[in-house]
């Protein structure tokens, strides 16, 4: 069975005028699924085919490029697609709310500090939030495809939240304004979803 696009749960232009309805669709059609065409080939004939995309994260070789990029760009933009909606109504509380207070000390905080680390990504790369089983949260950052699931690139827990700072994810609507893009994020984050994943994560 090989890697497949997933369908998004709202249309291109749902999270407009935050985030525009074509890069959505270049982005999805295009990034995305070139990184899953790639990955396929890449793991095509070894004993990497047939397994989960967490799998093949957690036993990667660090120096097959081909396999970490585009392994780390599929689980990546399937974190993406899933922590954003439309429908973003979802406020942060309860558990999750009691983390970013104990590792940040407030919501607005904790805001400041994951911007900065998308800002302060030189080049392409992702910001993340990530969990750890006691339930302890934090920020990190990686280059290009990578994340912390993989091998040897930092103990930061498991991705609960992922923001893309390629400049493919907002150059066509927002140029070279990295900052408003990481500002649009706010408004189409689903917390509902963040909070699901962090008790996924330390459950
Ligand atoms: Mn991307």
């Amino acid at each position: 069975m090989s890697f497949e696009l997933p369908a998004l749960g709202y249309a291109y232009n749902a999270l407009e005028p935050h985030f525009d309805a074509r890069t959505m669709e270049i982005h999805h059609t295009k990034h995305h699924q070139a990184y899953i065409n790639n990955l396929n080939n890449a793991i095509k004939g070894t004993d990497l085919e047939g397994k989960s995309i967490e799998e093949v994260l957690k036993n990667l070789d660090m120096n097959n490029m081909a396999v970490r990029n585009n392994a780390g760009g599929h689980w990546n933009h399937s974190l993406f697609w899933e922590v954003i909606s439309p429908d973003n109504k979802g406020r942060l509380s309860g558990a999750l709310l009691d983390a970013i207070i104990a590792a940040f000390g407030s919501k607005e905080e904790f805001m400041e500090k994951f911007a900065a680390a998308a800002m302060s990504r030189f080049g392409s790369g992702w910001a993340w939030l990530s969990a750890h089983k006691d339930g302890k949260v934090e920020i990190c950052s990686t280059p290009n495809q990578d994340n912390p699931l993989m091998p040897g690139v930092g103990n930061c827990g498991i991705p609960i939240m992922g923001l893309d700072v390629w400049e493919h994810a907002y150059y066509l609507h927002f140029q070279n304004r990295r900052a408003d893009y990481v500002a649009a994020f706010w408004d189409v984050l689903n917390w509902n979803a963040v909070e699901a994943k962090y008790e996924a994560a330390t459950r």
